[in-house]
């Protein structure tokens, strides 16, 4: 095998570079005893995708290269039918096993593990949970160098896929884990954490603290002012009455005392939400401002960001069943309008604009594997369901629960 490693985030010929799991999958390439090729000397190309929209990167390189053999993998590979259509596997979940058939055994043999998706089979997929603990720290793009602290979540948010997917463990070795970020902190060397949310780990409070985090509200009042300068906030709905549907409950009153309360210790902070979850409506957003207006009474100093996502939905999460409506575009336009007008304003707070429906839409269909039509009226959940995920039944739970949350709120 000559396997060249591609990463779709970064396209051939546009930049240079590659991200953190192309980079990790040169490591475990090297350590199974292979070489990586240019490009053009490949015969296999090894593709990491972060998500199903780098299908039309897959085909536009399967245009390109009818003769070479197109393996993907990545955070992407959870959604697989997509990224599948024009490559001749899927390595779906981690990749250890894969690689290391790849190069023992060839690629007939890796399309035959049970990760292995390969687009017209019927055959059931499972997702590959194989993390390899043992690998080294990677340095990023930014220079810095990521340590895992864990996978998958706790936490199961009714639309996210890194918790319905993936299994939830944490690193096996704390105390190595702990040493090497010593270390690399004695060296001068920048660290960050990769985690879904760094406290619910057993080991959080022995980790040396770093600059950069993602919290949540509950850990901020478990574990106190975090050492950290910029604070992610994954705060999710708009209003109290969404969170509480999606799983994370925060009241008005917390969010605005949290966020207040790290402003005025010095942190900048920044809260991420999602537009147009199913069942919102135009009242959640009046919910919004009414959060912004209390957050600048309370808060005299202090920045504030707020991105929005729109809502996609995702293989394996509770809702993505639920219908899309492109609702959510007309209650942001009247929520900055309403921002920009005067009431809300201020220089302190930035916004962050979501996808518009039409990105969204065309997202969501290759994230789901079904046309516009079947999205709009919900109900299917296309063909990644060959995919064996490891929560389906709580799954089919959550969403119930969803509904009934929002039908009483
Ligand atoms: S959104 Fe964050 S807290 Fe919620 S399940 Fe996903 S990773 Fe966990």
């Amino acid at each position: 095998m000559r396997a060249a490693i591609l990463d779709a985030a970064f396209p051939v010929g546009r930049q240079s570079g590659r991200g953190l799991a192309a980079r990790y999958l040169a490591w475990d390439l090297a350590r199974n005893g292979e070489d990586e090729y240019p490009l053009p000397d490949a015969d296999t190309v090894l593709v990491t995708c972060t998500s199903p929209i780098d299908a039309d990167y897959i085909k536009r390189l399967r245009a390109k290269y009818p003769c070479k053999a197109i393996i993907v993998g990545g955070a992407g590979s959870t959604s697989p039918y997509s990224l599948g259509v024009d490559s001749d596997a899927v390595c779906v979940g981690d990749g250890q096993k894969f690689i290391q058939t790849l190069c023992n055994e060839g690629l007939d043999a890796a399309k035959q593990l049970p990760n292995a998706w390969v687009h017209g089979d019927l055959r059931r997929v499972e997702v590959d949970q194989g993390f390899p603990w043992d690998m080294p720290p990677i340095q990023a793009e930014d220079g810095a160098y990521r340590l895992w602290c864990g996978r998958g979540c706790k936490n199961k948010c009714a639309f996210c896929q890194t918790a319905w997917a993936h299994t939830y463990s944490e690193h096996p070795d704390p105390d190595s884990l702990v040493l090497t970020a010593q270390v690399l902190l004695q060296r001068g060397k920048r660290i960050n954490y990769l985690s879904n949310d760094p406290a619910q780990h057993s080991f959080f409070a022995r980790l040396p603290p770093v600059d950069h985090g993602s919290y949540s509200v509950r850990f901020l009042a478990k574990h106190g002012l975090p050492h950290a300068r910029q604070i992610r906030l994954g705060v999710e709905g708009v209003s109290a009455r969404l969170r509480a549907a999606v799983g994370k409950p925060i009241s008005d009153d917390d969010l605005v005392g949290c966020t207040s309360w790290l402003n005025a210790h010095g942190k900048g902070v920044r809260w991420f939400m999602i537009a147009g979850l199913p069942g919102e409506t135009s009242d959640d957003w009046l919910a919004l401002r009414g959060v912004i207006k209390r957050w600048k009474e309370m808060t005299p100093k202090g920045v504030l960001g707020i991105s929005f996502t729109a809502w996609c939905p995702d293989p394996a999460t509770p809702i993505a069943t639920l219908p899309i409506v492109d609702d959510y575009w007309q209650h942001f336009t009247e929520f900055k309008e309403w921002f920009f007008s005067g009431v809300g304003w201020s220089n302190r707070i930035k916004l962050m604009m979501p996808q518009q429906p039409e990105s969204r839409m065309r997202k969501a269909e290759l994230a789901m594997g079904l046309p516009e039509g079947m999205l709009r009226e919900g109900g299917d959940p296309g063909p990644n369901q060959r995919v064996n995920y490891p929560y389906s039944d709580g799954a089919d739970r959550a969403r119930v629960r969803y509904m009934r949350v929002l039908d009483r709120a």
